[in-house]
């Protein structure tokens, strides 16, 4: 029997990386097997999506395996709605323990933050799986933007020079308020984060060219 949003579902895990899409198909398969009614609502997310979701505290990790194409949150639906309260249900459970030994680690184990909505694929580690047999939409998600390089405290003025320049030279990034007062025009003395995207090579060459300059770098960090 086909699952309530099958075909969601099968967009969602679509939208993965390579490895992890693999083990979510099967996945998904033994959910239709064995009648476990699943709706996958998310599975690949941006960066600005994720920015949010921490702004709103259901998220607290800029390094979150979503962002990679590595992750999935799941939801069991029941009566044709979905069930928040579903995650200790036997079938519910079976599905975990389907999914863990498929290799996925499941965030209702984890101490601290909780979050049992969430699958993750590790593969070789955080932003390793790859997305070489997509095609289209998808690719948009480029696997090379893996490493930050950020001056943690500068100026709003030098932040926005330093976007220009590096985004002149073909680079991924953006500056941030450290204090965010929504509505408020930035002034040049405010405090902003300028930050680099870039894969990890051209991470320490920017990393060294504005220590150079004499910025101080927060050591750059794998997203
Ligand atoms: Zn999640």
């Amino acid at each position: 029997m086909a699952l309530t949003y099958q075909k969601r579902n099968l967009d969602n895990i679509a939208k993965l990386a390579d490895n992890t899409k693999a083990a979510a198909l099967k996945w998904h398969a033994f959910l239709v097997t064995n009648n476990i009614d699943i709706l996958i609502y998310e599975t690949i997310r941006t960066e600005e999506q994720q920015r949010q979701n921490v702004a709103k505290g259901v998220s607290q990790t800029m390094k979150s395996y979503h962002l990679v194409g590595q992750a999935l949150d799941f939801v069991l639906v029941r009566n044709g709605d979905t069930d928040w309260n579903g995650y200790k249900r036997p079938e519910v459970q079976k599905a975990i323990a389907e999914a863990k030994l498929l290799g996925f680690e499941w965030g209702g184990d984890w101490s601290g933050f909780v979050d049992k909505p969430h699958l993750q694929f590790k593969y070789k580690g955080y932003g390793t799986d790859t997305f070489e047999k997509q095609e289209g939409e998808n690719n948009k998600v480029s696997t090379s933007f893996t490493d930050k390089v950020t001056i943690p405290n500068t100026a709003y003025w030098q932040a926005i020079t330093l976007v220009q320049e590096y985004q002149a030279k073909g680079f991924k990034c953006y500056a941030d308020p450290v204090y965010y007062k929504p509505f408020e025009t930035p002034k040049d003395s405010d405090a902003y984060r300028f930050v680099v995207e870039t894969d990890y090579k051209n991470a320490s060459l920017v990393s060294m060219e504005l220590k150079a300059r004499g910025y101080t770098l927060t050591t750059w960090e794998t997203m």
